[in-house]
């Protein structure tokens, strides 16, 4: 996944470079580096954070106005130095920082060390860059003819930055399924590369997202944009409306939770001038085009993974109640490798907070081709999978920074549960009341989220009780079901406590068989139309001896006398409880997670944007 970074201006390079890092981090960071062009090419790498980067590099000379760096989420070689990025060319003159996979790195590899190239590293990365300096002297051409020829042959994913030692002032960057975004300062003098905006946006809004298959040269007042083809394309240039601020900490300890207590915003931005119950007003401006093939869809397919996919999950329930229209739901990773019946009047949604995942693209790209239309619903603006769907509708979360979605989660529920009431309500089976009555509903979500997030003090001590659990089994039913699964992943993710989630009625298949003493079961025992079946299922886990904690509807007096601990969350519709019953799991986790010392934003071998298969 790795999250790369690059300057090139008249500011130094440094500062800019290990900052931009720094916000990137989520992306990996079992390792960092950067290449500097001072005169020559001075090369940092270090195992670890960014920070002992920082640490390692003490007072080094890092004066330059010409920079790349690098935090890596390892894919091929562990995580040390040696494999950090950036990666030297045999005659050290070239230097690349890599975000991808080179699929045929190993028969290039072969090949090149046939030729005499040694390699230190275990990476593919390093094979890459020594292949374009092979390329470079077989044709005796420009790099940036080396780097065009090297790409028509590799097979894989890559966002790729380069550096010359012969060529200082120069900056040879490409993409191809992993993202890039330029950005375009002062005057057009000075250029930040890196794989979001996050870390441009402090010193321009004026960004270029790369394309596929294109190769940018950058240098001193220049930004050259040509296609694989050796075809020049004009760079478009978007202004991006992102604060700074929505991408700090805000007083909060960890993004995570930041983004946890964002959810009132972030929901209620979510529905910002697409809903408005007042005057019976729900439309989501980025499906227009196809919104008929939308309606007369004779199925949906939803594509996401992680997270995403539980999202998904939620949809099919929310879906086939409002919109009446069969849904599957499918994991991208899966989907892509199958033979899949893919129908003109398909319709699938593609889920997914960065908008780079690259599983779900290359689904996207398969369903494409067999004639399907596909929906987005993506966090980050402009981002790949955004461009590469049919139409599609934004969360509007703002950035999530945090690895284990929280805010992203809740923001993806609500574009589709505003999706499902469109489609229900012009497809005739929702009724005018029970439309309005959503509506009403839908916009008192916000502050009934914000009440929940007041039993933060009660969720801590509940954590408290359950840190040093080994095992913990979540079971729900119905709309709630996929918020189990999402309550195990969330443990799992932060605290590396082994989780499972269940539908309720499952647990007698197997699960039961684990309860005693020791393990917790957490419900999601509101009061809908499953809620004497969830009683029973409490029933039976305390007769085993299992400790309870239920999420209960707002004065229910029934389960608080069964169950060890009682979260309450207000009563609204079924279809919208997701949204409500998340948010105790997040809270939960993150305590645990904290008070079992582990770094939430930041989870051990995870990272945020999976950019890789
Ligand atoms: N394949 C490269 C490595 O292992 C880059 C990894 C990535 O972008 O995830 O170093």
């Amino acid at each position: 996944m790795c999250g790369i970074v690059g300057y090139l201006g008249e500011q130094e390079a440094f500062p800019i470079i290990i900052k931009g890092l720094k916000r990137l981090e989520y992306r990996g960071y079992d390792s960092a580096g950067i290449a500097l062009m001072n005169g020559s090419l001075s090369v940092y790498k270090k195992q670890g954070k960014v920070s002992d980067l920082e640490e390692f590099m003490g007072d080094a000379n890092v004066k330059s106005t010409v920079g790349i760096g690098h935090t890596r989420w390892a894919t091929h070689g562990e995580p040390n130095d040696t494999n950090a990025h950036p990666h030297f060319s045999a005659d050290r003159k070239l230097v690349m920082i890599h975000n991808g996979i080179i699929e045929n790195y190993a028969v290039l590899k072969q090949k090149l060390i046939l030729r005499g190239h040694e390699f230190i590293s275990d990476t593919d990365t390093e094979v890459f860059i020594h292949f374009i300096e092979q390329i470079q002297i077989d044709n005796q051409c420009e790099l940036e003819e080396a780097v065009r020829i090297a790409l028509t042959e590799v097979i894989g994913a890559y966002a790729i930055i380069v550096i010359s030692a012969e060529n200082p002032k120069q900056l040879i960057a490409a993409r191809k399924s992993s993202p890039l975004v330029i950005g375009v300062g002062r005057n057009s003098q000075e250029f930040f590369l890196a794989s979001d905006a996050t870390p441009i946006i402090e010193y321009t809004q004026d960004v270029v997202y790369l394309n596929d298959h294109e190769i940018a040269v950058i240098k001193p007042n220049s930004l050259q944009i040509k296609d694989i083809g050796n075809k020049p394309t004009t760079p478009y240039v978007t202004h991006l409306e992102m604060e700074l601020e929505s991408i700090e900490k805000g007083g909060f300890d960890s993004f995570m939770l930041k983004e946890i207590h964002e959810q009132p915003n972030s929901v209620h931005d979510c529905m910002r001038g697409r809903l408005n119950a007042e005057t019976g007003h729900l439309q989501l401006g980025g499906i227009n085009k196809y919104l008929e093939h939308l309606l007369n869809s004779q199925r949906i397919i939803m594509l996401g993974c992680g997270t995403s996919w539980h999202a998904g999950l939620v949809a099919e329930y929310i879906f086939e109640e409002l919109a009446r229209i069969p849904v599957e739901v499918e994991y991208a990773s899966e989907f892509r490798y199958r033979n899949p019946i893919v129908h003109a009047k398909d319709s699938f949604i593609a889920i997914s907070q960065s908008g780079e995942t690259a599983d779900t693209l290359a689904a996207i790209e398969l369903a494409k081709k067999e004639g399907g239309t596909i929906f987005g619903v993506c966090n980050v603006v402009g981002s790949s999978i955004a461009r590469t769907t049919h139409e599609g509708a934004y969360t509007h979360a703002g950035p999530e920074i945090g690895v284990a979605s929280t805010k992203a989660f809740t923001a993806q529920v609500t574009v589709l549960t505003m999706m499902a009431l469109m489609i229900g309500r012009k497809r005739g089976n929702i009724s005018d009341t029970q439309f309005s009555e959503l509506l009403y509903e839908l916009e008192t979500i916000p502050a009934k989220i914000e009440k929940i997030l007041q039993l933060n003090d009660h969720i801590k001590d509940i954590a408290s009780e359950m840190q040093h659990a080994e095992n913990a089994l979540y079971l729900g039913r119905g709309y709630n079901f996929p918020v189990a699964l999402e309550g195990a992943l969330k443990l799992k993710e932060i605290s590396y406590i082994h989780a499972e989630g269940y539908p309720a009625a499952e647990m007698k298949h197997g699960p039961i068989a684990l309860i005693d003493e020791a393990m917790p079961v957490l419900f999601i025992a509101i009061k809908d139309n499953s809620y004497e079946k969830i009683v029973s299922n409490i029933q039976e886990v305390k007769a085993r001896k299992g400790r309870v904690i239920a999420i209960v509807t707002e004065g229910d007096d029934l389960i608080p006398k069964m169950a060890d601990y009682v979260i309450e969350v207000p009563a609204t519709y079924d279809v919208l409880t997701p949204l409500l019953t998340v948010i105790p799991f997040q809270l939960l986790s993150y305590h645990i997670a904290i008070m079992r010392g582990c770094n939430v934003d930041q989870p051990r071998n995870l990272a945020k944007s999976v950019t890789v298969e």
